[in-house]
């Protein structure tokens, strides 16, 4: 599943490619994504340029003069820049076609991403992004933000730091990830870390997405032709994926356990 670093380098990816561009057409060969796309769109946007290409969470926002439409990668999906008269694939449900003669296609084979419209210029208050705590490379996110928010709360640590009003784009792989760096324990009870913990915390969930950013970098030609899945970059991971290996640090076997459905790993000896 495409994480935070994954769309925030598709953004950087397509940027140069569509932004300042007209859009020609919106052709929509499966509406049926994760909901569906709005039917009037294509005549919303027909002619207009494309202003602003920015993100906000796992949502990529292209900002036209009369509204923005707002972009979900879900599971699978994938954008790319292709040229016209490219061979179509079976699941390239929407190609959006630039006065300059090149398309932007979505690929989604799973049909759990969205393409949807806010009229206007306040797309932050479209019903899936007003209540998305800040961004984790924002100055508003910090380890006191943690601390306060989780006082009385018993959820698991990982769970609560995935948890989107919290802190947006926090994944599974980061959350396992910045947990490790930090030391502490995916289980344990959000209520009962210490202030300086959840310091340390908030500064590793920042050094190990911009990390993953920045390796995303070496990968935005990848956006341009081709029919391969563009932008998802091999990643070091310490402890993601690694159940029953040796930990980096201590060398004993990590642990995995299973919070909220999903997969985490961590060492039970350098994690308290
Ligand atoms: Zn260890």
């Amino acid at each position: 599943m495409p994480e935070l670093p994954e769309v925030e380098t598709t953004r950087r990816g397509i940027e140069p490619h569509i932004v300042k561009q007209r859009v020609a057409q919106l052709i929509i060969r499966d509406s049926r994504l994760r909901w569906p796309i709005p039917e009037a769109l294509p005549g919303l946007i027909k002619g207009r340029v494309i202003n602003t290409v920015t993100r906000r969470a796992k949502y990529l926002l292209l900002g036209f003069s009369n509204g923005t439409a707002i972009l979900h990668l879900g599971m699978s999906g994938s954008l790319r820049i292709v040229d016209r008269g490219a061979e179509v694939g079976k699941h390239d449900h929407v190609d959006m076609v630039l006065g300059n003669g090149s398309i932007l296609r979505l690929t989604d084979p799973r049909r759990f991403g969205a393409l949807l419209w806010q009229a206007g210029d306040k797309p932050e208050t479209h019903k899936l992004l007003a209540s998305l705590g800040p961004e984790p490379l924002a100055e508003a996110f910090d380890g006191e933000r943690l601390y306060r928010l989780s006082r009385g709360r018993r959820a698991a640590v990982k769970t609560f730091i995935m948890d989107n009003a919290v802190v947006v784009g926090v994944g599974n792989i980061y959350a396992n990830e910045a947990l490790f760096a930090a030391g502490i324990r995916p289980d344990r009870a959000a209520g009962k870390i210490a202030l300086a913990r959840y310091q340390c915390l908030a500064q590793e969930i920042r050094r190990v997405l911009a990390a993953a950013i920045e390796r995303g970098g070496t990968t935005l030609r990848d956006f341009v032709g081709g029919d391969g899945k563009p932008g998802y970059f091999k990643q070091e991971l310490k402890v993601y994926g690694r159940a029953g290996r040796d930990c980096t640090v201590c060398r004993r076997s990590l642990t995995e356990l299973r919070l909220g459905q999903r997969s985490s790993v961590f060492c039970k000896n350098c994690q308290r």
